[in-house]
């Protein structure tokens, strides 16, 4: 089946099905497909979204979403649940964070383009006739194989029915850190949610280039607590309050780009919370000596940085963001 004539409807009640579903072709003659999996509840209700893999080179969304599909019991559910668990399949295949066909990053791309590259078709097809027909949508991520950031859930602080949704299952999720973002920026599936009034939030986590399976089982409990916060499931999220809340641009092309090429030493971790002016790091040449010092632009939380020490201009290094003292 194409994915373009996927209908969630489709799937008989209190089923769960596993659907392989052909968005493209491949320079190769081979068929481009995303493995979506479906469980219909006995009941109507909402429909959850939950795409994994949109980087290649992010291992935790897929094992979450996996995991959360096994355990579904479909006569359980009220609604639907729709997860993706790669959306990006020729980027995971390569172990990149974009694709090796066409070099797109997947979440710069949406809405896509229904005859352009792999990648653009992925996103037009996703967009359309998956984010399209959810009630929210969850983007699993983390921050990949060159960069860390805190395990967090990251949502859209704004002040709308999407916005409130947004958050009250960003909470529900009960990561340590949530980070609430006035805005968006185009391309993502976040994004494409935005634009159709469908609430949505997202995760990130250290990345590295492995697998963190206490993260991915972190992720699996915190779609499971969305769930019930819908009422998807029956009963109460399990959750701790956050310990972070943070807030700010979600950019992470906003971040403090080193000038210079070297080995970053960084002087700072994830969460660390810093002052306007302090050392963030330095870029070090081939015998030690300091070629460049990246210092703290503004007040706030450390939430990304590069963790590969290898550096070129322009490479993004350190990102701050502010901090939300009453929740
Ligand atoms: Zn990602």
């Amino acid at each position: 089946m194409r994915l373009d004539e996927f209908r969630p409807e489709g799937v008989p009640v209190g089923a769960k099905e596993t659907l392989y579903l052909d968005v493209a072709p491949l320079p190769d003659g081979e068929m481009l497909r995303l493995a979506v999996l479906v469980a219909r509840g006995q009941a109507e209700g909402p429909t959850l979204l939950v795409l994994g893999g949109v980087h290649g080179d992010e291992y935790e969304g897929p094992h979450a979403v996996r995991t959360v599909f096994r355990a579904l019991a479909a006569d359980q559910l009220r609604g639907t649940f729709i997860g993706v668990p790669v959306t990006n399949v020729p980027a995971f295949e390569a172990g990149t964070r974009s694709s090796p066909l066409d070099g797109l990053n997947l979440a710069r791309v949406f809405p896509g383009s229904r005859d352009g590259t792999a990648t653009e078709r992925i996103a037009y097809q996703v967009g359309n006739h998956l984010i399209g027909r959810c009630d929210l949508l969850i983007d699993l991520h983390s921050s990949g194989t060159h960069a860390a950031m805190p395990t967090l859930v990251g949502y859209y602080a704004h002040d709308s029915e999407v916005g409130r949704r947004s958050r009250a299952a960003a909470l529900a999720f009960g990561a340590p850190v949530v980070w609430g973002h006035p805005s968006v920026a185009p391309g993502r599936t976040v994004s494409e949610a935005t634009a159709r009034g469908i609430p949505w939030l997202y995760t990130e986590c250290p990345g590295g280039g492995w697998l963190h399976q206490d993260t991915a089982a972190l992720y699996a409990r915190g779609v499971t607590n969305v769930m019930r916060q819908l009422e998807v499931l029956p009963g109460n999220p399990e959750r701790e309050p956050p310990h972070y809340h943070l807030y700010g641009s979600g950019r992470i092309e906003d971040a403090l780009a080193v000038r210079s090429s070297g080995f970053l030493l960084p002087a700072v971790q994830p969460l660390d919370r810093v002052r306007r002016g302090d050392l963030l790091g330095q870029v070090l040449g081939l015998a030690g000596e300091v070629q460049e010092e990246l210092r703290a632009t503004t007040d706030g939380v450390l939430i990304f940085m590069r963790t590969t020490p290898s550096v070129s201009p322009g490479d993004l290094a350190f990102m701050v963001t502010g901090e939300v003292v009453s929740t």
